[in-house]
């Protein structure tokens, strides 16, 4: 068994480390004798997105974000169908904005996004910066399966997520889109409106660096169940001795929330 992850622009779209969540992918993959497929692609490279199980945009400074649009305007449509025929996504801060209808630098100029989720970025005078916990929302990591795969937040061990953010940018959501979290610690989409991320379909989008994956496992899991969910695949991940991860998560949350 073999599944294709995509690092979409690594070389543009990769700060604070968010290449480790492509690591945390590949090990959860071969701990359960699942071989990883990774694949790079940057700007003018040719791109299949139907041959891919998982696509991942990592964070990006505005600059990068300026430098890249023009290339991933050009897949849009293709990604678009994807998207709509399951394909998993992560983006990551930068990679998440862009999924949206635009970004809005601080100097007013709009980098244009993908529109295929229901979302606008506006960047504020002040960098969101920090550690983050957000409790997740109950549709956050559901797996809507005809399958016995099936199930909602109820039975994952962890209900949280973690990580640290640093953005200028604020995200606000718009139709057909629900928000992975309610944040707890931190920041958040945009600082009022107390959601954190998103999640469309199979796609989730988030401010969490850390790298992201290695701190919540939970979320890995729920992200290589839905790709092989979508290859047909109808039996659960076998279980990992996540003890040392589950401890490190909750020693996190713990803390960050007494610091709060
Ligand atoms: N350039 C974007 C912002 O500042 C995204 C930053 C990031 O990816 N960490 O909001």
């Amino acid at each position: 068994m073999k599944l294709t992850i995509c690092h979409l622009y690594p070389d543009l779209l990769d700060l604070y480390g968010d290449r480790g969540n492509i690591l945390a992918l590949a090990a959860r993959c071969r701990w359960r004798g699942i071989e990883p497929e990774i694949q790079e692609v940057s700007l003018g490279e040719s791109l299949d997105f139907t041959g891919m199980d998982i696509l991942f945009l990592g964070g990006g400074s505005d600059r990068e974000q300026g430098i890249l649009v023009q290339d991933l305007m050009r897949r849009e449509k293709d990604l678009r169908q994807a998207i709509e025929n399951g394909l998993v996504v992560l983006g990551i801060c930068g990679g998440y904005q862009m999924l949206g209808n635009y970004y809005q630098m601080a100097g007013g100029e709009k980098i244009p996004g993908l529109g295929i989720l229901d979302l606008w970025t506006i960047a504020g005078t002040k960098r969101l910066i920090g550690n983050v916990v957000a409790e997740l929302h109950p549709t956050a990591l559901k797996i809507d399966s005809e399958s016995n795969l099936a199930r909602d937040n109820s039975e994952l061990k962890l209900r949280t997520l973690v990580g640290f953010e640093n953005h200028s940018g604020k995200t606000y959501l718009g139709k057909g889109v629900s928000p992975l979290g309610k944040v707890s610690v931190g920041h958040g989409n945009n600082d009022q409106d107390g959601t954190e991320g998103v999640r469309y379909r199979n796609v989730f989008g988030t401010y969490l660096h850390g790298p992201l994956l290695p701190k919540n496992p939970h979320l890995t899991d729920i992200l290589l169940e839905l790709a092989l969910i979508r290859r047909g695949f109808d039996s659960c991940l076998t279980e990992l001795d996540d003890y040392l991860e589950t401890l490190a998560h909750k020693t996190m949350v713990n803390k960050l929330l007494k610091q709060a």
